[in-house]
Formats: structure tokens, sequence, C-alpha cells
């Protein structure tokens, strides 16, 4: 997936009649899995058809009670059938996203705009603090490496309202992006899954995703730059490595060109890391070329202060970081609150109002809680209409965000003191829920009223002022039983699914 002409929706009339046919199609399509979901002993065939292809197709999960081994495994979730995604609203997430890509790459690349973004949050809440410590670390002793690569993937919702669709952004995560080695294998399942039943024409519509193909070039371009045949890709990965199928998959394509990966915990890199007099890194002897963060976003990932230690050691090398510290923090919620604020933007496409245009299309609506008249008003809203918000701390990982009247619980405690600067408001995206049957290993078959998320990867390679690369490397689509409002697969609310473009 490439850049490209920006096409964006629902503008012509000649093009609104065509979306009327398409819609018109749509529901008959709609129509008909609704007559299949209802169909029981079909349903649980299929279930058994689809167990099998995800099996062999290795799109697959350790198990919860064995994360540390793969004796035994499972299937991913799953849904039994993909869902249907209006083209309009995936063509813009996808041709959007090289223009995310270099808005983060500015943002980390400007610290004054960071310090003003995050003054409030970190002086109420401990881990951004902590991260925004390390930035100020590398930024006094002066940035040594000048390849910076990034893997980031921004989620996204869509709202229908008077007849129109619109693409909105949840959040951006530029740390530790996942699922992309394993949604490469989904099309596949669902092909299988659609023949089996009879729906040859939708099996045919839907279209291939190979997000570690795209995810590997940008490491490999990065490891290439570093310039030592020798050196490795260290996997900075989680202890608990119920995830480790899903990095295999970006590792093997390493492996392809020969680029060696290790897989270590910042307890290894306590244990056997150390920087040469260049330096240059080293964990168990090997020189490392990039470190790819897939740990390290939650304070829980933090044990001691020995393994903040070996976050600074790192970011203080000459290795290059996926991400360094300036783009993790560029991915705080806080940060995407103030890019939402007039003129942020267009401070940094000063002369792209295309582009500006473009990214704010997908905004929702974003309030600051920092101490003031603005804040204040924020509490007001919240409080009055919560269920029209979501309250977001500082963190990442699912299972952390605030709805309905919980939110007027929280914020009535916080909303006089500074406290309440650790959080963000963010209107409630409300997608149209559309009916599938989740699959999951030990749970009965479930006919849902389910709600979807459509995530594009982003990769890009920069060396000093040149961008070498800026590419969508694919997508991620989840569903989730609506009766959840927090989403994510790893927290066990999202299963995997596919987009059926129409
Ligand atoms: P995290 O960093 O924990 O993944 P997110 O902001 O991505 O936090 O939110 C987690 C999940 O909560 C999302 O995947 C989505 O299902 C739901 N969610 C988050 N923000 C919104 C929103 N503005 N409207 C509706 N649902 C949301
Ligand atoms: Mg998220």
């Amino acid at each position: 997936m490439g850049g490209g002409k920006n096409r964006m929706a629902f503008s012509t009339g000649k093009k609104e009649s065509k979306i009327k046919v398409q819609q018109t199609v749509q529901r008959m399509a709609e129509g008909r899995r609704n007559d299949l979901l209802m169909n029981t002993t079909l349903i649980n065939e299929l279930a058994e058809v689809a167990k099998d292809s995800a099996v062999m197709q290795g799109f697959l999960v350790r198990l919860k009670e064995s994360p540390n081994s793969s004796e035994e495994v499972t299937y991913a979730p799953i849904t039994l059938f993909p869902t249907p995604v209006p083209k309009a609203i995936f063509l813009q997430a996808m041709e959007v996203q090289i223009h995310f890509n270099m808005l983060v790459d500015k943002i980390s690349q400007d610290p004054d705009f960071l310090q003003a973004a995050l003054a409030s949050t970190i002086t109420v809440d401990d881990f951004t603090a902590k991260l925004f410590k390390i930035h100020q670390h590398v930024l006094k002793e002066g940035r040594l490496q000048s390849i910076v690569l990034g893997l980031n993937r921004s989620d996204y919702m869509w709202e229908q309202k008077d007849g129109h669709t619109s693409l909105k952004q949840i959040e951006i995560n530029t740390f530790a992006a996942a699922a992309g080695g394993v949604a490469a294998r989904m099309p596949d399942v669902h092909r299988h899954i659609l023949k089996v039943a009879g729906q040859l024409e939708e099996s045919q519509r839907i279209i291939d995703n190979n997000p570690p193909v795209g995810l590997a070039k940008a490491l490999a371009k990065a490891w290439k730059l570093y310039g030592s045949r020798q050196a490795v890709v260290m996997f900075l990965v989680e202890e608990n490595q119920i995830n480790i199928l899903d990095q295999r998959i970006v590792e093997n394509e390493l492996l392809k060109g020969n680029i060696a990966t290790i897989r270590m915990r910042f307890e290894d890199v306590s244990a056997s890391g150390n920087l040469d007099k260049d330096k240059r890194l080293f964990v168990d002897c090997q020189e490392v070329a990039v470190v790819y963060f897939r740990n390290g976003y939650m304070p829980r990932h933090y044990k001691s202060e020995k393994a903040w230690d070996a976050r600074l050691m790192m970011e203080c090398s000459l290795a290059v970081k996926c991400p360094d510290i300036s783009t993790h923090l560029a991915g705080t919620k806080k940060v995407q609150q103030v890019l939402a604020k007039p003129g942020v933007l267009e401070h940094f496409f000063p002369d792209q109002p295309q582009v500006v245009e473009q990214v704010r299309a997908t905004f929702a609506g974003l309030y600051t809680l920092d101490m003031g008249a603005e804040g204040d008003e924020t509490v007001a809203m919240a409080l009055a209409t919560p269920d029209r918000f979501v309250l977001k701390p500082q963190r990442e990982g699912g299972g952390n965000n605030i709805y309905g009247q919980e939110i007027c619980e929280v914020l009535g405690k916080v909303k006089s003191s500074a406290e309440r600067m650790a959080y963000i408001l963010m209107d409630k995206i409300q997608p149209v829920p559309t009916r599938n049957c989740l699959l999951r290993r030990g749970k009965p078959l479930k006919i849902s009223s389910c709600l979807s998320e459509l995530g594009f990867f982003g990769a890009y390679v920069r060396q000093g002022k040149d961008m070498l690369m800026n590419d969508c490397v694919g997508y991620l689509m989840r569903t989730k039983s609506s009766e959840y409002l927090d989403g994510g697969v790893a927290s066990g609310y999202a299963v995997l699914d596919n987009p059926l473009l129409f």
C-alpha cells in the first residue's frame, strides 16, 4: 500500500448516487448474512471449519495458561464472517497514513512542542514524567543517531450521521503497535469460510493484507543504514510471551533477508547490556543495530529502577530505537488532544493546507482538562452528558478508559484538583453495529451485535533530513461485542476480523 491522491468521499452528486446503489447492495448482503446467522446448524459447522482453517493458516496464539511455551497453541480469536466497511472510509484511512507518519516524526523533532504539550501532564502523571525525563536526558546529551525508524498504527472507527459516513481516529500507537504479523494470516481464513458457506463472490472480495512484509522492510532498511553486518535487530519483549507468534512472523521476514534477530527483556539488557566508547549498544556480547520495543509502554513493564536504567541506556546508545523516546511521547493521548487545538496542525504543516485538512478530518472532539476556564468547561460538559464522552488517562494497552456514569465518579473526585490533568476527554465515537459470530477458545459460540475498528500500519525511515521510506503497509481489523466499551485483542475484548469493502 502506498500513498496516492486524496480521494475524499461523498463530494459530488454522481458519487452520491453510486454510493446509494452500493448501500442498497450492501443492505441486501446484510440480509443474506443475517439469514445465515439464524441457521444454528450451519453456524456451528462453519465455526469448526473456521477453527481448522485458522490452525492450518498458522493463525495461532499461545495459551494464557502457558504463555512461554509453544507446546500447546490455539487459533487466534476471530469473527466467523468479515465485516462490511465502506471502501471510501478504507481508502481515506489508508491515504492519510503517510501524513500521520510525517506528523509523528515532526512532533518527535520538536522538543518545544513536546515540552509545552506535556507540561501539565507530567506534573501529575508519574509514568509520563519518567518518560519525559529520559527524553530530556537524551536532548541534553545530544542525539547521536540520525536514523529514525517509526512503526505505528493509527486506529479508527466510522460513524454514520445524516446519510454520511465519517472516519474518526481513536488514537495512534507509536509504541509496540501489534498484531501486524497475525493480521497477514487473516484474509485466507475468511476466504475459506465464505467459500464453504457458498459465498463465492464475497470470498473473492477479501483483499490481501501483509503488514509484516512492510514492517520488516522498514526494520531492514534501518538495520542496513546502521551499517554493521554482524549487528542484530533486538526485539525488546515481555516476560509473558503470549504474543510471540505475531512477532515471530516479523522476525521470519527479517531472517529472509539474512538479518539476525534476538529477543531480550529489560532484565536481560540490565544484566548483559553495555555501551562501548562510541556508544554502540551490546547485549549478551552482540552488537545491536535496532532496538524494536514490543514492551515498555505500561508502568508495570518496568519492574524496578533497573528497567528504567536499561531504557535510558538504550535511548542514549547509537542503536536505532523503534520508537525513540520522543516518538514514544508523540503517541501520548495528551499530545493527541493538543493536536486537535486550532492552529497546531498548521504549525506542523505550514505550507500544506490539504494535508492539514486530510488529517483534521479524522479527528473526533478532544478536550483539555488542564486547570483554567477551558478545562472547567470540559468538566461541566462531561458531568452533564457523560454518555457522549470517553475519559482517558495516559495509559496504553486497553482497559484503562472510563465511560458513562464512571466518568462522573472519577471526575467528581478530581475535578477541582490538578489530578484531573492526568486525563483528556474525547467524544465517544458511535459506530453502527453489525451482527457477527465471535470465536474464542473455550467460549460458547455467540451471535452478537458487534462494533469494529480498523487500524492502519505506518512505516517510515528517515536519515537526517531525508525521508527514505514513508508507507502505509497494511491494516488490522478488530471487532468486539457492542456490550464492551473498551477494545483490544490482547485485553480479551476484541477478536480479529477482515474488512469486506463495499
Ligand atoms: P489504549 O491505548 O488502551 O488502546 P484507546 O484509546 O485505543 O486506548 O482505547 C481503547 C479502546 O476503547 C479502543 O480500541 C476502542 O474500542 C475504545 N475507544 C477508545 N476511544 C474511543 C472513543 N472515542 N469512542 C468510542 N470508543 C473508544
Ligand atoms: Mg488503542
